[in-house]
């Protein structure tokens, strides 16, 4: 069947999240002089943030811990692993680790050429996201690519998320999309991969960081581009 709906995944299919984050984050620890204060290299404080904030998000996914234990421990955990053990800086940078990376807004490579062909060839786009409703709107307000989406759906307003099924039930409906005319790309495997192929739309894998999966008929691109291989 004639597939008719795009569904994109927003952080790290085309927002740069992994870019932007690293943006505020060196901003951050040079306007607070980190290095001079307490002798820290920024891309050795950058990869072991990078490790436990991925992890930690791994497991807010699995339902093992929540936002608000995210948003304490993952400045907190990065600064102990280099012995200083301070909860006002930690939570210095979280809270403006939030309010400052909107003012970055990268978009992953190809994302501005692949939303203009998708929209050319007649496909109508929208966005699942697992982020915050109006955070998400930002995002794509602020990089300029709002204009490519019919509907944006956040798991704050559904109150689930990828890979839950109702997340998808919900932003097919607001789309008036059947999910036979329905594909979902996204970067996440978990969240994005089985949540849409438990929910029974198509998927394609936007296997950014070469995780490699092997499953039969599996859509897989590493570059946006490749996206026209499939639409
Ligand atoms: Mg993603």
């Amino acid at each position: 069947m004639k597939i008719q709906h795009i569904f994109f995944d927003l952080d790290n299919t085309l927002w740069d999240h992994r870019k932007n984050a690293y943006l505020t984050i060196k901003d951050l620890f040079e306007k607070e002089e980190i290095t001079l204060k307490y002798n820290i290299d920024f891309e050795v404080f950058h990869s072991v943030y990078h490790k436990i904030n991925e992890s930690l998000w791994e497991k807010i996914r699995d339902g093992i811990i929540d936002k608000e234990y995210l948003r304490k421990h993952r400045f907190y955990d990065t600064f102990r692993r280099f012995n200083v053990d301070d909860e006002m800086l930690s939570m210095y940078f979280e809270e403006h680790f939030l309010d400052k990376i909107l003012n970055h807004n990268e978009l992953v490579e190809g994302t501005e050429y692949i939303l203009d062909y998708l929209k050319n060839k007649n496909y109508t786009l929208h966005v699942i996201s697992n982020g915050f409703q109006e955070v998400t709107e930002r995002k794509c307000i602020l990089s300029g690519i709002d204009k490519y989406f019919q509907t944006i759906t956040s798991a704050d307003t559904v109150g689930v998320r990828k890979p839950n099924p109702e997340i998808f039930e919900y932003s097919l409906n607001l789309a008036k999309a059947d999910k036979e005319k329905s594909i979902l790309i996204g970067d996440d495997w978990i969240a994005d991969v089985v949540g849409a192929q438990n929910y029974g739309m198509d998927v394609i894998f936007f296997d950014t960081l070469h995780e490699n999966k092997q499953e039969t008929g599996l859509k897989s691109v590493r570059h946006l581009l490749q996206i026209k291989d499939f639409l």
